[in-house]
């Protein structure tokens, strides 16, 4: 891959830009956008940051009909005080892409040139990210195949993106437990496939099942293994952990599950503070007996989008279990003030995971 010069053409016009308390989750979009070509003989071209806008594709494009498409998540933090940006860990999420696209046969990006197109897009964009507590810039890159041919083949073109969406406060009345659904019939992902893989399938397959966790009145689906339906996977599109006795436990990555970075970040603090913290298989039935003997402290899940996300209820079998008398549980609730803390330069980074964007670099 060479080096080229990333072309920029600014819009003309700026749109107006929502009032903080609309924002909710993806639902405004900046004023540019980032986009590259991929052709077989000439690899990703023609990189630029265009105005914000519609695309015009060919009705047989790839992406339309075997789905052939990847993308990532991460967000950018302003801060009041500094007016600095911080991206946080956002090398991890192009690595994650490059895995990703390698799973549905999409050809890699270079990791460290996207992340400068990234921080110059933002740049452009900076003053839509949003600065009171809680509010992020949510970053979405992904890539689509273009080619127009009906072939059940990888697509000889593609085209790769990036948007940018002022996101409102996750937790805008405060952190609340939510109640989750132990799906037994649906599956998210099985051995061999793709639950690794931030891929546009995996998460279409998985309305049925949020379809069935709502009727119940329940946020989220947990998601038990693809072959047994024994062991525990995920919750929604978040990782799951589990304090039991003292020991914070998480699903082990089995290649049905996807290598979050905030489970990484949450492993890698809870490592810090010296809290034991065991990746390994866990079963459902370890969890209902775990709660049955007044084991089981804490359930949360974690991701880009909520942090950290408290479980106050599991409905199994029809069978009600209330984690922690519903209630968020210290240990959640100092990991969620800690990430968030460094996210958004609050407190330090010993680790070094926020990357502080320079006006000019
Ligand atoms: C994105 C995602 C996660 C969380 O990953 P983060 O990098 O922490 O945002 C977890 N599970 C699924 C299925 C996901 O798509």
């Amino acid at each position: 891959m060479t080096t080229q010069s990333l072309e920029i053409m600014k819009c003309t016009h700026e749109k107006q830009k929502p009032n903080v308390d609309e924002l909710a989750f993806g639902k405004y979009f900046t004023d540019h956008m980032f986009i590259m070509d991929y052709a077989e003989d000439k690899g990703w071209y023609s990189p630029r940051i265009i105005p914000y806008q519609p695309l015009t594709l060919d009705p047989a494009a790839m992406v339309f009909h075997y789905g052939q498409t990847v993308f990532e998540g991460l967000k950018a933090y302003r801060s009041k005080t500094d007016d600095n940006v911080r991206l946080f860990r956002p090398k991890d999420n192009f690595t994650r892409l490059n895995l990703s696209s390698d799973r549905l046969s999409i050809p890699p990006i270079d990791e460290q040139q996207v992340l400068d197109y990234l921080k110059e897009l933002i740049r452009l964009d900076k003053q839509w990210i949003p600065t009171e507590p809680g509010t992020s810039l949510y970053i979405r890159p992904f890539i689509i195949s273009t080619e127009p041919n009906l072939s059940v083949a990888p697509s000889q073109s593609y085209k790769f993106m990036m948007i940018l969406s002022p996101v409102g406060a996750y937790y805008a009345e405060g952190m609340a437990p939510v109640g989750i659904l132990v799906e037994e019939r649906y599956t998210r992902a099985a051995p061999g496939g793709t639950g690794m893989a931030k891929t546009a399938g995996n998460y279409c397959a998985a309305y049925k099942a949020q379809e069935k966790a709502v009727a119940k009145q329940k946020a989220q689906v947990l998601w038990l293994d693809g072959k047994e339906k024994k062991y525990i996977e995920e919750v929604g599109s978040m990782n799951v952990f589990f304090k039991i006795n003292g020991i914070v436990h998480t699903p082990e990555l089995s290649g049905s599950i996807l290598d979050g970075v905030t489970r990484r970040s949450v492993i890698e603090l809870l490592k810090s503070w010296d809290v034991p913290v065991e990746e390994r298989r866990i079963s459902i039935n370890e969890i209902i007996d775990a709660s049955e003997t007044g084991a089981l402290e804490e359930v949360f899940g974690t991701g880009t989008a909520a942090v950290l996300s408290p479980v106050g209820e599991l409905l199994w079998q029809e069978q009600s279990i209330v984690v922690n008398h519903n209630e968020t549980g210290a240990l959640a609730a100092r990991l969620y003030d800690a990430l968030t803390g460094i996210q958004t330069g609050a407190v330090d980074d010993p680790f070094g995971w926020t990357t502080v964007l320079e006006e000019d670099e």
